[in-house]
């Protein structure tokens, strides 16, 4: 099997099926030289450390790994409330910030670690299906020279602009399920560096703001918006950063001159296709970004571990004419069993996250909005379960549920701060 792209959704996907079979051949082809940078956050819930501990993957090897243990969220007319991210009612009680330059390459290490063909610089460029294989061309960018390989398999974890996706003839994210953001880093003093920040202020509304610390006293800042309203505002996203950066010294942090910005569009919301014949996607391929924090590495990764989980066997399954491989050995499974299997992975992703997905798209949307921002921010800064079922919606798997809206508004019309 091949597996295009080395991000955090591509390297968990190449542990998890060579933690089930050692000897499956998983070739990991980037277009890029590790280390790489990503625009990023920074920022990993406590659903990534769940993620990794199932992976048995000891994330403390990692220099710059910083565990968080709450997040502060500020708001609209001066709203400002911390909450404890155990909120998210996951296994692991707290997050992580990290380099993505040092988290990917460090994945991406595990996976060779254990087995996996590295193919560096290595450009996706197109497949077709060949029999009961799938026959994919690549670009070698260091030696100039187009390469052709068969798999039985063939995972997109190629990220926001996906090409295997539109391969597969899966139509991208649209602009209004499409966020773009910009990073940048900072110097803050170290006594902040204890929480992550989460801001939707009324200057950085339709979109929103964070700040996530390392324990070093740099951070992570930045902000993001949908990209059909960038498109009507055309704000210039670095001053907007700068903006931010002003509000959060008039909270009492100050940041230095932000550095290193990048920036770069986070396709959320609403799932697409997540297979077709011999191929599936993961992460940002497949839109997997909760458009209410950003975040988006725990469903790739997850995703990736479904795929695994659903799919080892049938990649296994010898077939009934070979005589000549031993059991267990990997052969091309019949299209129809590893479809079966396929099915089994997106209906096992979608029955975890379709309706969160579109609890987290309705909550964004609604944060747009000055007046549903000040009631809701209110409504959690007066209410313990508003706050819980918040941090369950941008880190966990939460839900709205009538019952979870309505006390938000009663806690934001009947109670006093
Ligand atoms: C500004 C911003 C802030 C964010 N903040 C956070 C955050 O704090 N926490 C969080 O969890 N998520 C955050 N996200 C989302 C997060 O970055 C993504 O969800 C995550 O990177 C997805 O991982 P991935 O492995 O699917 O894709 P990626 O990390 O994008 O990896 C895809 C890989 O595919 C390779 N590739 C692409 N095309 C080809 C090709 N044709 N051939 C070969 N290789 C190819 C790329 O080189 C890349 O290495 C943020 C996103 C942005 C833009």
């Amino acid at each position: 099997m091949l597996i295009v792209g080395a991000g955090p959704a591509g390297s968990a996907t190449a542990i998890r099926y060579l933690k089930n079979a050692s000897h499956l051949k998983v070739g990991l082809a980037d277009k890029s030289n590790f280390p790489r940078d990503k625009a990023c956050g920074d920022g990993l819930g406590p659903g990534v450390v769940s993620v990794l501990n199932s992976l048995e993957i000891d994330f403390a090897e990692i220099p710059s790994v910083h565990p968080v243990h709450y997040a502060e969220v500020h708001g609209i007319g001066g709203i400002s409330f911390s909450t404890g991210l155990e909120e998210a009612n996951l296994d692991a009680s707290h997050g992580l910030t990290v380099r993505r330059q040092e988290f990917d390459d460090f994945l991406r290490q595990k996976a060779i670690d254990i087995g996996a063909l590295w193919l560096s610089e290595h450009r996706f460029v197109g497949y077709e299906p060949k029999g009961n294989m799938l026959q994919v061309h690549l670009h070698n960018q260091q030696t100039d020279q187009n390469f052709i390989t068969t798999c039985q398999l063939l995972v997109g974890a190629d990220g926001a602009s996906s090409r295997v996706r539109r391969q597969a003839g899966i139509s991208p994210s649209s602009s209004k399920r499409t966020g773009i953001g910009i990073r940048a880093y900072t110097k803050i003093p170290t006594e902040w560096t204890d929480r992550i920040i989460i801001s939707y202020e009324e200057q950085l509304l339709p979109g929103y703001g964070w700040c996530f610390p390392f324990s070093n006293g740099t951070a992570n800042v930045g902000c993001g918006m949908v990209v059909k309203d960038y498109q009507q505002l055309r704000p210039d996203l670095r001053e907007l950063l700068a903006q931010y950066l002003e509000i959060l010294a008039d909270r009492g942090l100050q940041c230095s001159e932000p550095t290193d910005h990048s920036i770069h569009i986070l396709p959320s919301g609403v799932l697409p296709k997540l297979i077709a014949e011999r191929t599936a996607l993961v992460g940002d391929a497949a839109s997997m970004i909760n458009p209410l924090s950003g975040e988006g590495i725990v469903y790739g990764m997850t995703a990736g571990m479904l795929l695994a989980d659903s799919t080892t066997k049938a990649l296994l399954k010898k077939e009934s004419s070979d005589t000549e491989t031993s059991p267990d050995t990997e052969t091309s499974p019949d299209t129809e069993t590893l479809h079966l299997a396929l099915r089994r992975y997106e209906k096992q992703f979608r029955s975890r996250y379709s309706a969160h997905f579109r609890s987290t798209y309705l909550a964004q949307r609604m944060l747009r909005s000055k007046t549903w921002t000040h009631i809701f921010l209110k409504g959690a800064s007066n209410d313990h379960k508003t706050r819980g079922a918040g941090i369950d919606l941008m880190f966990g798997d939460g839900r709205i549920t009538p019952y979870s809206s309505a006390r938000a508004l009663w806690k934001a019309i009947k109670q006093k701060p």
